[in-house]
């Protein structure tokens, strides 16, 4: 499954941690990657397109990234990772 094929109703665990892909039009599982623009969870091959869009990318590296100082996507091992250098 890949964004675009999913044409269904929405799951229950939509955007949560584990559960289906954010993208109405994916809901692939597991969603291990937590969007921190969304505050909602993605499957890898979303994230992949989301993160690594140019647009995307330039936006978070030029107003977000120098704030928050952690890429748009992470995992939750990423994140806690971080908190226990914070
Ligand atoms: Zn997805």
């Amino acid at each position: 499954m890949a964004y675009g094929d999913y044409d269904g109703p929405n799951k229950p665990d939509k955007g949560h941690e584990n559960g289906s892909c954010n993208r109405t039009r994916c809901q692939a599982a597991p969603a291990r990657w937590y969007n921190h623009g969304s505050y909602s969870w993605y499957c890898d091959s979303c994230r992949n397109q989301i993160e690594f869009d140019r647009v995307n990318l330039r936006d978070w590296q030029q107003n977000y990234q120098p704030r928050l100082k952690h890429p748009m996507f992470e995992t939750r091992e990423m994140m806690d990772a971080r908190k226990e250098v914070a």
